[in-house]
């Protein structure tokens, strides 16, 4: 197996298609070379020996020869001799890893000097300073990488020597050292290596070299490498190559520099150069930031001839790799030298745009843009977005349950939003968790942030649904009183502004600016793309006529989850809500339903209006009841007082229905089947709004769905009522609408049974967020006690709230749509838990073969891209 590979010069082993084996930098290094671009001849040692080498701890020594021999050759092509007082060859040993990882591992410059060969390059470049400069830069590095002298007091040692060196002789960069100067520092540097390690500086450059290798070997499991991928999900196993190349020198006075260019603007998207150049400078001045460049067009000025050649090259480049390249390159004396090129990373809407402006170039397909832009990037372009830029340390972390960004001012107590906003201050609301109770003051503020609670929690459902900005689960969140917290050890009065980055799941103290959502034309030329691929329909999940409107406007097919609970958040309908829930007997149940059936089917009306021609799936009457029983005496009183009812029967009723576990109690299908009363209500008022919809002269196509069975008797006693209640209508009114009936599958009994179940149901609708805590036994709640430090130490790939886990929930998924499609094979199968919302699972969700996924309102463009993304994936 060939373990080094050459390139420069006219000549390359490899290429673009071995970057597993070579990294991007070296595949792309070998790519350059055969398009004719000049880059400094040199070779990479491959992934393949990174990963032997940490396994071992050695190079074998079959690579040991291969690589002197590429040192051999590269002497010849460079004319130059490594270790020679004649003509030294220089190299830098560069890091480079087949997913790019910037910054993340270590590089060593101007590697084969010593006392002899530096004083041999002061000579041949007639530049003694340079030579000096550059050989204190190697022993920096050295100290830096290879015997990885760390900083103290937050200060590199190296850096303190130079600054004093430069203040003592009042000059601005350390080149500008008189040469005495340089050669003292140089001396110093030594001092401080041989204090660290109590061996020399090695003046041999083989052995800086074989040490630089083996640096840049160990460099891929450093902390900050080892984190960077953990945070990207990059696998540990790939392994870094290593490029030796021959130095080229920015360095060696006004016609040469170094920088960094972008084929087209990576924060816009705009087409045209877009960089920087410093003069006279080596690569790490740029990326430390030390020195100012000047835009990258000055080198029209600066270094003509080069500057022609550069933008030249990275016409070629942008082409020859049909996409944006981020570019480093080094003139000396004059003439151009590419060191590196890759995909550029870019902002969501510079990735749209120029996704668009690519295909407008025929230089990719549709499909292929729609490859350039992740979904994720599609949400990030319709939402605020806190600045980078501006935002330090967060205050709190937690979930990231909404995205978008929103500032306001904290409070702790709904009620205050409430007042607080009436008065035109924009609020935060920062609650333990929220309750229905809640709802108004979470409406009036501008971003929720809760202590407690996952992905699917009630703050994580309802302020996605709002589309407003949510952090859930800030497990540093502490409350020490009514109007005052904690996060950590700082308080957080009432009052104090603080900023909400619900993508990242971030609170910041203050009022960060925000950078307010331009999705632009390109965005609506990509999506309209997307919707050509998939193969998935999308709906919304929406409660309300607004809700209902709102996903349309963003591209939504129907509903696919109508929460009929969620309809009864307002003061006065949830005081009849809990009326009807703490009535004693049958008739006082019936009483309060009456009241809540006209409010049920004025909404239904509005819904059934807005999604005109499409389908609309409502769930019947779902609550957990802890959402739902009033709290405090106070709660209880108000109801007592609407409804006329005796307080002290209320607080018995109370008493009775309060359960250990409410997720697992009284809810769903059970509430229907122990009070068939319900379910009628809920179906007359569906169907009275149906009819009145379909007299307007609109197709109405309402599914009833029955939440929560386990058992297929269960849905058949539900579905019968629905029938009955449906015909009752339908004569009253003369008229019929064609409406199906079906259920949720969110309890693993469900799914094992499917094929029962599917006797009774023309649709099946996948609730995956209780189909995951009931499969994993893990409250959807209050799982943040532990949850995210299993996804952190990897005993869980990721958040199963969050994105599905294809190993069990998944299984049973596919074991229910095969079973289910077996016992009827026109079975429609959606899904509507929140997952219905995130890219990975959607993809699950397209190889599964479901009909439709629902998320959102806000969440539709990113599914509709999703889909298309899945669709494109497993084309073949
Ligand atoms: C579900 O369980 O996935 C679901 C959609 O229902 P809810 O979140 O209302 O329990
Ligand atoms: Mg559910």
């Amino acid at each position: 197996m060939k373990n080094v590979f050459s390139f420069g010069d006219g000549k390359a082993d490899g290429g673009a298609h071995l970057v597993d084996l070579l990294g991007g930098k070296g595949a792309n290094l070998a790519e350059m070379t055969s398009l004719g671009i000049p880059v400094p001849p040199g070779f990479t040692v491959t992934t393949a020996v990174c990963r032997e080498y940490l396994r071992t701890g050695i190079i074998p020594d079959d690579v040991g020869a291969a690589i002197e021999e590429a040192m051999r050759q590269l002497e010849t092509r460079a004319r130059r001799q490594f270790g020679s007082s004649g003509e030294p060859l220089l190299v830098s040993v560069r890091s480079g890893a087949p997913v790019s990882m910037p910054g993340m591992m270590d590089t060593i410059l101007n590697l084969g000097l010593n006392d002899s060969t530096t004083e041999a390059l002061a000579h041949t470049s007639s530049n003694p300073r340079f030579a000096w400069d550059s050989y204190r830069r190697l022993i920096q590095m050295y100290g830096n990488v290879v015997l990885e002298i760390q900083r103290e007091n937050g200060e590199d040692p190296f850096e303190r020597l130079i600054d004093r060196a430069r203040t003592a002789a009042g000059v601005e960069k350390a080149i500008d050292l008189p040469e005495d100067d340089l050669k003292r520092l140089v001396s110093r540097f030594k001092d401080r290596i041989s204090e660290h390690s109590g061996l020399p500086f090695p003046e041999d450059p083989w052995e800086q070299l074989w040490s630089a290798i083996e640096a840049v070997f160990r460099s891929w499991n450093s902390r900050r490498a080892r984190e960077y991928r953990r945070v990207h999900d990059i696998p540990d196993d790939l392994g870094t190559a290593v490029n030796v190349v021959a130095m080229v020198y920015g360095n060696m006075g006004d016609d040469s520099g170094t920088g960094v260019v972008f084929t087209r603007n990576p924060s816009t998207g705009e087409k045209g150069l877009f960089g920087e150049y410093l003069v006279n400078a080596q690569g790490e001045d740029v990326v430390s930031g030390k020195r100012d460049p000047v835009t990258v067009s000055r080198m029209a000025e600066l270094v003509p001839q080069a500057y022609q050649e550069l933008v030249h090259t990275c016409a070629v480049l942008e082409r020859h790799f049909a996409d944006v390249q981020d570019m480093e390159f080094t003139v000396e004396r004059g003439r151009l030298y590419l060191l590196q090129t890759r995909a550029a990373n870019r902002t969501a809407q510079a990735a749209i745009r120029i996704a668009v402006d690519l295909v407008g170039e025929d230089l990719i397909t549709r499909t292929e843009a729609l490859k350039h832009v992740q979904p994720e990037q599609v949400a990030r372009v319709l939402y605020p977005a806190v600045d980078a830029s501006e935002a330090g340390e967060p205050l709190l972390r937690g979930l990231p349950a909404s995205p978008g960004a929103g500032v306001g001012v904290a409070v702790f107590d709904p009620e205050r939003a409430i007042e607080l906003a009436a008065e035109g201050k924009p609020v935060v609301l920062i609650r333990r968790e929220t309750s229905p109770d809640d709802f108004p003051g979470m409406v009036r503020s501008n971003a929720i942030v809760t202590a407690r609670g996952g992905m699917t929690s009630h703050a994580a459902v309802v302020a996605r649904g709002m589309g407003k900005p949510c952090v859930a689960g800030c497990a540093d969140l502490t409350f020490d009183g009514e109007d005052s917290a904690a996060a950590g050890t700082t308080a957080i009065r009432e009052g104090d502004w603080i900023t909400v980055d619900g993508t990242e799941g971030c609170v910041y103290p203050g009022r960060l600016p925000l950078l307010e959502p331009e999705p632009g034309s390109a965005f609506q030329e990509i999506m309209g793309w997307a919707d050509e691929f998939r193969m998935l329909r999308v709906r919304a999940n929406a409660d309300t006529p607004e809700d209902a409107a709102r996903a349309r406007s963003f591209g939504a097919e129907g509903i696919g989850l109508c929460r009929t609970e969620h309809m009864f958040f307002g003061t006065e309908r949830i005081n009849t809500v809990r009326e009807m829930i703490l009535a004693e007997d049958e008739p006082g149940r019936r009483d309060a339903l009456t009241r809540l059936l006209p409010m049920q089917r004025e909404d239904f009306i509005g819904i059934f209006r807005a999604m005109a021609g499409f389908p609309v799936t409502i769930r019947l009457l779902d609550p957990p009841l802890h959402e739902f029983l009033p709290r405090t005496d106070e709660e209880l009183n108000e109801v007592a007082r609407i409804s006329g009812l005796d307080a002290g029967m209320l607080r018995r009723r109370a008493d009775q229905l309060v359960e250990a576990n409410p997720m697992l109690g009284l809810r769903g299908c059970r509430l229907g089947i122990a009070y068939p009363e319900i379910t009628e209500m809920q179906a007359r008022a569906i169907f009275e709004a149906a009819c009145a919809v379909q007299e307007e002269g609109k197709s109405v196509h309402p599914e009833i769905m029955i939440p929560l069975v386990s058992d297929a008797t269960e849905l058949k006693l539900q579905v019968s009522v629905v029938k009955r209640v449906a015909e009752e209508v339908f004569t009253e009114r003369g008229d019929r609408v064609s409406y199906l009936s079906g259920t949720m599958i969110e309890i693993p009994r469900a799914a094992l049974t499917a094929g029962e179940v599917a006797a009774h149901a023309e649709f099946f609708s996948f609730g995956t967020n209780d189909l995951t805590q009931t499969t994993f036994g893990i409250s959807r709640d209050d799982s943040g006690s532990f949850l995210p430090m299993y996804v952190e130490e990897g005993i869980l790939a990721a958040d199963p709230f969050q994105t599905i886990d294809e190993t069990g929930v998944g299984e049973l998924m596919r074991y229910a749509v095969e079973r289910g499609r077996d016992r009827r094979k026109a079975l429609k199968i959606g899904i509507c838990g929140e997952h219905g919302g995130d890219p990975a699972s959607i993809d699950f969700c397209h190889r599964l073969g479901l009909n439709y996924v629902s998320c959102s309102p806000y969440r539709v463009p990113v599914a509709r891209y999703a889909a298309a993304v899945a669709a494109i994936r497993h084309c073949d």
